[in-house]
């Protein structure tokens, strides 16, 4: 299984140790020649605005789409969700891929990056997943074709923190951060099931 990270800025170097560690080779993505002959793509954390401005700079973003569009499993994590998403609330480059609408920073400043416990619907075991949010996005709304996988609470309300539509999943936290694996397991599968309807 060959999967890219993109790695243009951001914490691209853990989700490539996750995946060696699960036998998956990892693939550094920066220019649009890297996509090829890959089997699914993690779209990592770090700063949105500048993930997409790079990414219109180096010409990815249709090849990015095309990708997707082929059925190629796509992942994004936490500013990799928003580069996903369909509507983030104001101007900055997006895929536009994830019929959800974002709120940005939606859980406070850096100091207020936390950890939760979350029960993650198709990650199996029967521990909870343990989340870090570091500036996290929520997920606002979504779309008829979105699942919703996991949620969290915020101020007392829960909120959607990782969804699923088709081949496409997102988290607003940093599964890579942490030292379970369940969450790259799980988009393994979705990549394998994508080579198998491709
Ligand atoms: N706050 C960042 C953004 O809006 C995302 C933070 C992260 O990826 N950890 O792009």
């Amino acid at each position: 299984m060959r999967i890219g990270v993109l790695a243009l800025q951001g914490a691209f170097i853990e989700h490539e140790q996750v995946l060696a560690r699960l036998g998956a080779e990892a693939v550094e993505v920066r220019l649009p020649r890297d996509l090829d002959g890959l089997d699914g793509l993690i779209i990592p954390g770090g700063e949105s605005t500048t993930i997409g401005k790079l990414a219109v700079h180096y010409q990815l973003m249709e090849p990015l789409r095309e990708m997707a569009r082929t059925g190629k499993a796509m992942w994004g994590t936490c500013a990799g969700l928003i580069f996903m998403a369909k509507d983030v609330g104001r101007d900055q480059p997006l895929l536009g891929l994830m019929d959800v609408t974002v709120e940005r920073n939606a859980f406070g400043r850096q100091v207020d990056s936390f950890e939760a416990n979350l029960s993650i619907k198709g990650v199996d075991g029967d521990q909870p997943f343990h989340a870090i949010f570091i500036r996290a996005p929520l997920i606002e709304a979504v779309g008829k074709g979105v699942e919703v996988l996991a949620r969290a609470e915020k101020n007392h309300r829960d909120v959607i923190v990782a969804a699923r539509q088709g081949n496409l999943l997102v988290t607003s936290f940093h599964p890579e951060l942490s030292s379970d694996d369940r969450f790259h397991r799980y988009f393994l599968q979705m990549a394998k099931a994508g080579l198998r309807t491709a």
